[in-house]
């Protein structure tokens, strides 16, 4: 019987085709080809499916990569993630286990487009990151800059856009680019992402001359095109599917497809200028939703343990302030602004601005002191504002509106893309 990882020969009424056999899904068979693309062929389809084989149990050691003169260097930072990880064949959980080599060797056409090489940072799930994992990235990223053309951080999707965000705010004028690319899909898995996200940030590094942070995934559910997003107008707008994140109030900067062939879709915040690092993340900042029946206890908390909050209210910036009853919660806002903390306001609509002269209750708001963040998403907000806090203390207020990173647009787009 032939299990994931032995080498198979599958026969066909008019095909035979070799490569590592992938786990299953669904009703397809898939392999691995030994040119590193994975191809699925139906059940029905398949007469015999022979083991050439059995899967080593110890993997070799990768061999070193070819160096080619001419080509631009670029480095694979590995912190973790689906990217990184594989399936675990007897629990069927996912889990990270990739070492880079690995990673890079799974995906050899890397090698073509590159000199590649991999260093290793973290091996962690990214819901479990904290600030000073963002350390840990950030000053391997200070150790790099020098020895790379271009940088591809192989990262967890789901707070993917946190990090590239923070990333983006604290290197300003990036001296090389800086792609930060997940996977939705474990890398050994016949429906993966991760090679063509992989191959696409590579080609999008090697042909172009952008300078600064972007993220690059899946632009549709096929594996066609990738898209390059901006760093702090971009969210995973989906649990599973490969084109999961979209640039919200924004475009792609680019579409990169498997060929190389590059669009440009927007202009990108062009970095010119001396890199300069501001590389502080204060702990002190929180980041809320409010709902209907919102507990002024949880705003009470917050308010009594955070420097300042990053409020996701609701449509153009309302907040449960309004009624006899919550009157209480205005108060609170008032008295923590008076004290000099920051309330930031968002909103959970993400597409569109925050406004603080539509409604009376809303310029309540603003007379207080509440700061309209305009069509900022509350995550980028929240890690803006952290950063502003480590950094620029006594100018966050004033900051915090003013567009550094591409984080602010200037007027907002109504395409009917942007909502689909
Ligand atoms: N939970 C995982 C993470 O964000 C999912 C992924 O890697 O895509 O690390």
């Amino acid at each position: 019987m032939a299990n994931p990882g032995d080498k198979v020969r599958l026969i066909t009424k008019d095909k035979e085709i070799e490569g590592i056999l992938m786990p299953q899904e669904g009703s397809a068979v898939f392999i691995k080809r030994k040119d590193g693309y994975n191809i699925g062929i139906d059940k029905k389809n398949i007469k015999e499916m022979k083991v050439i084989e059995k899967k080593k149990e110890k993997a070799a050691k990768p061999k070193p990569l070819k160096q080619m003169k001419g080509k631009k260097k670029i480095l694979v930072v590995h912190t973790g993630g689906t990217i990184a990880s594989k399936v675990d064949y007897e629990t069927g959980g996912v889990s990270a286990k990739f070492t880079v080599d690995e990673l890079v060797e799974m995906v050899p056409e890397l090698a073509d487009i590159a000199n590649i090489e991999c260093d290793f940072v973290s091996n962690m799930m990214s819901e479990d990151m904290n600030f000073t994992d963002y350390k840990k990235i950030i000053n391997h990223l200070k150790k790099c800059f020098g020895r790379c053309d271009g940088i591809i951080i192989g990262h967890g999707t789901d707070t993917l856009h946190y990090t590239a965000a923070a990333l983006s705010f604290v290197f300003e004028n990036p001296p090389v680019p800086i792609i930060v690319v997940g996977s939705q899909r474990s890398s050994d898995r016949g429906s993966s992402d991760a090679a063509m996200n992989l191959l696409c940030a590579a080609h999008f590094i090697a042909k172009t001359e952008f300078k600064g942070v972007a993220i690059c995934m899946h632009h549709s559910s096929n594996d066609d095109v990738c898209a390059i997003l901006p760093a702090t107008k971009t969210r995973k707008m989906h649990t599973s599917r490969r084109d999961a994140f979209k640039a919200i109030n924004s475009e792609p900067f680019a579409l990169v497809d498997k060929k190389s062939n590059i669009e440009f879709l927007a202009e990108f915040y062009e970095s010119e200028g001396e890199l300069k690092i501001k590389d502080k993340f204060s702990e002190k900042v929180g980041l809320i939703k409010t709902y209907p029946n919102f507990s002024h206890d949880l705003l009470q908390f917050a308010t009594k343990h955070f420097d300042a909050l990053v409020l996701e209210a609701t449509g153009l910036g309302h907040l449960p302030t309004n009624t006899k009853e919550n009157e209480k919660n205005y108060e609170l806002l008032e008295k923590y602004i008076k004290k000099g903390h920051i309330i930031a306001i968002t909103s959970q609509c993400l597409y569109g601005r925050v406004h603080p002269d539509v409604y009376s209750n809303l310029r309540r708001l603003s007379d207080i002191g509440c700061i309209f963040c305009e069509d900022m998403l509350p995550e980028t907000a929240y890690i803006k504002l952290s950063w502003l806090l480590g950094n620029f203390p006594e100018k966050a207020k004033e900051l915090l509106t003013e567009n550094l990173r591409g984080e602010i647009s200037e007027r907002t787009l109504y395409k009917e893309e942007f909502i689909d």
